[in-house]
């Protein structure tokens, strides 16, 4: 309590820092980390050029062989040529906002609007390496998170922990579960897509809940009621509740088929009374139970939904980025088709083509890679070892 009451007092009293931005001067978790990359760049003297978009590399013939040798950039409107006398690294994210690549290349329905990074992330650095002859990997992957749409906001909000809690159940347009609410969110949206190849209605899905679970627990940005009543909700978040006084008249709001919804909450009371989900096994395994609650019983992650009123929230199968991208090798080298290194072109984080493969294996196997390779291609720079592949 002490130590929250004083961070508190410091952010009110920082009046000189508070009149320029409403962050804090304290960073934590990702701010922190980009804190610290941004203030080794001020004590080394690394110009940071902002509203500078990347519009294609400078490549050069050497002796037969291709070479980067820099960038076309537009800064402040007016194209700039960027000289590299060492080589490239491309970090300009996915293709996640991209609809046509989308379209190319992930499962469908598939829509931009629904991730939850930067609107630029339009792969125009996989589009660049592409024309210098890069290869490219993994594509139909992406790091998959449900979000829902807050309107006015221009990202999507990722679904990461509310799935677990008990009393909540997600349903497709015929009322049917189809996955383990409280399964990863990388699992969660590719079950989505299975169970839509099969139903036509999984995408989107609903997350139903009742008032007590409403009163309980957080969802996406509405705070739980207890702290946040329907009536105190803004405006914005509102809108991505639907709430009716019973389950068939949420139904028929939803568009959801009302004796199928009717039909899962009842089978899904009787696992919350047991504490077997005989369909989906939730809350049966620690990853399910981390996000649960213990104070319910026998299983954390579930509880009957029976009070009025009743909500139903729509989940996209959205992202958190995509996972396709550039092929590269252990040295963060851009790669042809043959497996040969563009000679002065590196490329990191989700502009490259995940290490991860087509796998997950938990919060971290983005920027841990990204920060990685972003050390190894820039040691390699600063060595003067670009194309040369030799990285200690
Ligand atoms: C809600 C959320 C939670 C997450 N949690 C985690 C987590 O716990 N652990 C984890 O490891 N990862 C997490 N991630 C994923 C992680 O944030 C991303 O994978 C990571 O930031 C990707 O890094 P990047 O540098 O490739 O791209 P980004 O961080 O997306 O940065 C790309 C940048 O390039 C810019 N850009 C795009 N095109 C151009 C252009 N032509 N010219 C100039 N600039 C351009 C974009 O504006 C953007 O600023 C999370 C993501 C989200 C959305």
């Amino acid at each position: 309590m002490g130590v929250a009451a004083r961070q508190f007092g410091r952010y009110w009293l920082d009046l000189g820092w508070r009149r320029r931005t409403a962050r804090d001067r304290r960073l934590t978790l990702g701010n922190s980390l980009v804190g610290g990359l941004r203030h080794a760049m001020m004590t080394r003297g690394i110009p940071l050029w902002l509203d500078t978009v990347l519009e294609d590399l400078l490549v050069e013939e050497h002796g037969g062989a291709a070479r980067v040798t820099g960038v076309l950039a537009r800064r402040h409107g007016a194209q700039v040529h960027i000289e590299a006398r060492r080589g490239v690294i491309l970090a300009a994210g996915g293709f996640e906002r991209n609809q046509a690549m989308r379209e190319q290349y992930l499962p469908h329905p598939s829509r931009a609007e629904w991730s939850a990074t930067p609107p630029h992330n339009t792969g125009d650095g996989i589009h660049a390496a592409q024309r210098a002859g890069a290869a490219l990997e993994l594509m139909s992957h992406v790091w998959g998170a449900p979000t829902v749409k807050v309107s006015g906001e221009e990202k999507q909000r990722a679904i990461f922990v509310e799935r677990a809690l008990p009393g909540c159940i997600v349903v497709n347009g015929q009322g049917r579960r189809f996955v383990n609410e409280a399964a990863p969110y990388s699992e969660f949206v590719p079950a989505m897509y299975r169970d839509h190849e099969q139903t036509g209605c999984s995408v989107p899905a609903w997350l139903v809940f009742d008032a007590t679970f409403r009163r309980k627990y957080p969802c996406g940005p509405i705070l739980p009621g207890s702290i946040m009543p329907d009536r105190r909700i803004p405006a914005p978040f509102a809108d991505i509740l639907l709430r009716a006084d019973s389950l068939d008249a949420l139904a028929r709001f939803a568009g959801i088929d009302p004796a199928g919804l009717a039909h899962t909450v009842s089978r899904m009371n009787g696992f919350a009374a047991s504490g077997v989900d005989e369909d989906f096994g939730k809350g049966d395994n620690v990853f399910d139970t981390y996000y649960g609650d213990t104070q319910v019983r026998p299983n954390p992650c579930l509880a009957p939904i029976g009070r009025a009123p009743f909500y139903a929230v729509r989940i996209d199968a959205g992202d958190i980025g995509t996972k396709g991208g550039l092929a590269t090798d252990a040295s963060a080298r851009v790669l042809r088709e043959d497996g040969s290194p563009i000679d002065g072109l590196f490329a990191i984080g989700n502009t490259s083509a995940s290490m991860m493969g087509a796998s997950y294996p938990g919060a971290g196997s983005t920027i841990g890679p990204a920060m990685t390779f972003g050390l190894i291609a820039a040691d390699a720079l600063a060595g003067g070892e670009a194309g040369q592949g030799q990285v200690d």
